[in-house]
């Protein structure tokens, strides 16, 4: 796969301005116990990502395919969802069996980068 490309990031909650998240924080809460590096924090790191291939139905799917990838997380501040960064991912198109039938929920279903 090829490096993610940064489309924007919000450092900042656009309600309070708050730059921590819950997830942020209790990935600190388990570096200080240990559990985690710090170097863990390269790592993506987010409660919630949607993924929306960015396909042009007149071309046809290639080899590879291109999606915006955009993070949320919940401000530990004031408590609001807020989007943390968006940025594009290129990739392998994967053709799996789906968990469920197509259409049952779930935005991002076989679609390759939805784990985290
Ligand atoms: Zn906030």
């Amino acid at each position: 796969m090829e490096k993610p490309e940064l489309i924007v990031e919000f450092e900042k909650c656009w309600n309070c301005g708050e730059t921590m998240t819950v997830t942020r924080k209790a990935w600190l809460r388990e570096v200080e116990k240990g559990k985690v590096s710090e170097e863990s924090k390269d790592l993506p790191l987010a409660l919630e990502r949607s993924v929306v291939p960015i396909t042009d139905p007149r071309k046809g799917i290639g080899l590879t395919v291109t999606a915006l990838v955009v993070s949320w997380d919940v401000c530990s501040g004031c408590g609001v969802r807020r989007c943390v960064r968006s940025e594009t991912q290129t990739g392998p198109v994967q053709v799996r069996q789906m968990p469920n039938p197509p259409g049952s929920g779930g935005n991002n279903q076989g679609f390759p980068f939805n784990r985290g």
